[in-house]
């Protein structure tokens, strides 16, 4: 590539970032996002700078993201944060990715890729309409999982659609809709250890959006 821009990136920026957000959102997790090369930064020194920044978990689009960091020595838990094709899975099971899931579909093609007792964090759509189940399947589908070998409830999550714009109301919409699924869960047996919704801004803006963990990118670059 003849391009004559570059940027230079500080690792320890990375590192700083991390720690400060990890200080104003405890005792919530937070879980750096390294997805597309670490927003551009090279994902395995994000991730290896989160990690030392307090990160307790990593976050990544694809099996294949996930695999690249394993391969480069990156332990810890690493979430991918949507479903991915069948065809991905044994590596996904092989490289301890935990997976998300929000379709019985997924857990079927999970327990065929040999499976077994795999943690698994259920996506609720609320209102990003992008990807999820849908809120009123949230229960049957945390059931499948109880009723699978192959999977385990890990986690349940959501994604803010407009976290960044602190006044508009829907975020607070999103969130009313994502504690009822949470009480419905609760109410028919399922206690997720880890409960998520907050990319940044949510993160930053949004303190009822912390629940347990948060999903930080934009904010530790
Ligand atoms: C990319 C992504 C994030 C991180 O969003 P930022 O605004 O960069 O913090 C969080 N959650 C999900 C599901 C994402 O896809």
């Amino acid at each position: 590539m003849n391009r004559w821009a570059w940027a230079e990136v500080s690792s320890a920026a990375i590192e700083h970032n991390v720690r400060t957000i990890a200080a104003t959102v405890a005792p919530a997790q937070v879980w750096a996002v390294v997805k597309a090369n670490g927003y551009g930064h090279g994902a395995v020194l994000a991730a290896r700078a989160a990690q030392a920044g307090g990160a307790a978990g990593l976050c990544v689009a694809l099996v294949q993201e996930g695999v690249a960091l394993r391969a480069a020595g990156v332990t810890g838990p690493i979430l991918v944060l949507s479903e991915q094709p069948t065809d991905a899975l044994p590596a996904a099971l092989q490289h301890d990715l935990t997976l998300t899931v929000y379709s019985t579909r997924q857990i079927a093609a999970l327990a065929a890729a040999g499976a077994v007792d795999h943690p698994v964090h259920v996506k609720v759509d609320t209102g990003m309409h992008r990807v999820g189940a849908a809120t009123h399947d949230a229960v049957e589908l945390s059931d499948a999982i109880a009723a699978s070998p192959a999977v385990r409830l890990a986690g349940v999550f959501t994604h803010l659609a407009v976290a960044d714009e602190p006044a508009n109301p829907y975020t607070n919409h999103q969130l009313d809709r994502f504690d009822e699924v949470l009480a419905a869960l609760r109410t028919a047996g399922h206690e997720p250890p880890l409960v998520h919704a907050a990319n940044s801004a949510g993160a930053l803006a949004h303190p009822r959006a912390r629940y347990g963990m948060v999903r930080t990118g934009i904010a530790i670059y």
